[in-house]
């Protein structure tokens, strides 16, 4: 795993907060001055990655849909496959889903039966951890499907909302911290 000499204080100063998107009272961390900065983009893959290898990963499992960006490049850098965990409707083959609550409402998560076999070490990765109701019910679809969720990462956590709270046994770790 190639190191950085990008600072976890250089990627939170490119964090753009957007207030009242997409509605009114909730802040938005828009990471696209991350996204679009080479060296920052590499420094930000390094630390999500910081620790694993091939070794401790057999493969990266994403969160619809910034948990892509970060999870495809992970696996590269490690030489391990990529799994997306998509919103409902969108995954074409058998699927086992997840429903969790929102302020209103519900959303459901899913990820194909195949995607996982039983015992494979799986990286989680998703761009934000708010209240953790996404990740938790994708460490539980992974789990379902035969995975073992060694450690799910964040770009960034909104820790006043206590999403680790909803993590269960799976580790958790986040860059950078609000
Ligand atoms: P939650 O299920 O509450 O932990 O929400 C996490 C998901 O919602 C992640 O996929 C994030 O991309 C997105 N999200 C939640 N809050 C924000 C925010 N303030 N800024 C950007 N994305 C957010």
């Amino acid at each position: 795993m190639a190191s950085t000499d990008v600072t976890l204080e250089e990627l939170q100063a490119e964090i753009r907060n957007v207030p009242d998107f997409p509605e009114k009272g909730i802040q938005f961390k828009d990471i696209t001055p991350v996204l679009a900065d080479a060296r920052l983009l590499d420094g930000c893959i390094s630390h999500l990655l910081s620790g694993h290898s091939a070794d401790t990963v057999d493969v990266v499992a994403g969160i619809d849909a910034r948990g892509f960006i970060f999870g495809a490049a992970m696996a590269r850098e490690l030489g391990v496959g990529f799994v997306p965990i998509r919103k409902k409707g969108k995954l074409p083959w058998e699927i086992i889903e997840e429903s969790y609550e929102l302020e209103y409402g519900s959303n459901t998560i899913a990820i194909h039966t195949d995607a996982v076999s039983a015992g494979q070490r799986v990286l989680l990765v998703d761009d934000l951890l708010a209240t953790g109701g996404t990740a938790a019910a994708a460490a539980s679809v992974v789990a379902k499907a035969g995975g073992l969720v060694v450690e799910a990462v964040f770009f960034i956590e909104l820790g006043f909302l206590d999403g680790r709270a909803k993590m269960g046994a799976a580790p958790v770790r986040s860059l950078v911290r609000y």
